[in-house]
């Protein structure tokens, strides 16, 4: 079956009903880089960069950022790379972050991170310098405001000042419910938006990032689904492109609404796509349009999930 389903992947990714839906990947490592080009990604949606440095001693330097940069940039040559910057919190927390207290929290990155602002420059101007040949585009995770996305903006295009380079496009992860409160304002600040379901699904369902019941599947609950079409329809009023880069994407009880509620493009780990794309180019997009509207009218996960399989869910 996996064959079979690899065999698709120089066929477009699109809907029986001609909807095309564009397929990039998650990845941390030029490993990871490979596997995505393999897979027929046409592009990276969610490059990870702090993986590397969850033992860091301090904060990373630019010669540090460049380093794991420029091999995983390097293969990604002439496509899409999404680079979000460091993204630490409590289940992805350095040593130079924690103070040793078990069970300590730091809450969102973002804000330490703008709070020494050198060291988002550090970042920036490796991203800057490493990316030639890849189309690069920025993403900052875990946005609560549009003043720490101004904020960023400054940081980045004074990087891009001092290096004679155009800044790159900037965009905003939307992963918190502060963020979907204030999506309008920041699809018209951002060059594009990406929901990151893994944290938005937690926060809007009041469950910890590590409990065992925050699974992918949950993202189909009514109120995280509500969330998401708020969020796309603000990004489409700007005229911006939405995607949708957690684990949810690539569940097959929810790929089908995230395509029936407009998303324009899906990211997920490399080993998961050829099951995405096949999945895709079985449904019929106005099919999972009106599945997604009544899954927007129910109350609870369970009835969401079974409006899925009844409506689209092909056999692969
Ligand atoms: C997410 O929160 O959905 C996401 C893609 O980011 P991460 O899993 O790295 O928090
Ligand atoms: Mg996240």
């Amino acid at each position: 079956r996996r064959t079979a389903l690899a065999a698709e992947r120089s066929l477009p990714c699109e809907t029986l009903d001609r909807h095309t839906v564009v397929l990039r990947a998650n990845i941390a490592t030029a490993a990871d880089a490979e596997a995505a080009l393999r897979s027929g990604a046409d592009g990276v949606g969610l490059l990870r960069t702090e993986l590397p440095f969850l033992e860091a001693a301090s904060w990373p330097t630019e010669a540090q950022h460049a380093a794991t940069l420029v091999p995983v940039l390097r293969r990604l040559e002439g496509r899409p790379v999404t680079v979000r910057t460091l993204d630490y919190a409590d289940d992805k927390l350095p040593p130079f972050l924690a103070d040793g207290t078990a069970g300590q929290r730091i809450g969102r990155g973002l804000p330490l991170m703008l709070a020494r602002p050198e060291a988002f420059a550090e970042q920036f101007r490796a991203i800057l310098t490493s990316g030639a040949g890849a189309d690069v585009r920025i993403l900052i995770p875990m946005v609560a405001t549009v003043d720490e996305l101004l904020a960023c903006r400054a940081i980045l295009r004074a990087a891009a000042t001092s290096l004679g380079v155009a800044p790159p496009p900037l965009g905003a992860m939307v992963e918190l419910p502060e963020a979907v409160a204030v999506a309008d304002d920041l699809a018209r600040e951002s060059a594009f938006l990406s929901i990151g379901s893994n944290d938005l699904t937690c926060q809007l369902l009041g469950l910890d990032r590590r409990d065992p019941a925050a699974t992918p599947a949950l993202t189909a609950h009514p109120v995280v689904l509500r969330a998401i079409r708020d969020v796309i329809e603000a990004a489409h009023r700007h005229h911006r492109q939405v995607s949708v880069c957690g684990d949810a994407a690539a569940h097959p009880l929810v790929t089908p609404l995230l395509v029936g509620l407009g998303c324009d493009i899906l990211s997920a780990a490399p080993a998961a796509l050829d099951e995405v794309r096949a999945r895709i180019r079985r449904l019929d997009a106005e099919t999972c349009a009106r599945a997604a509207r009544d899954a927007l009218d129910a109350t609870t996960v369970d009835e969401v999930w079974r409006i899925v399989e009844r409506r689209c869910s092909p056999t692969l």
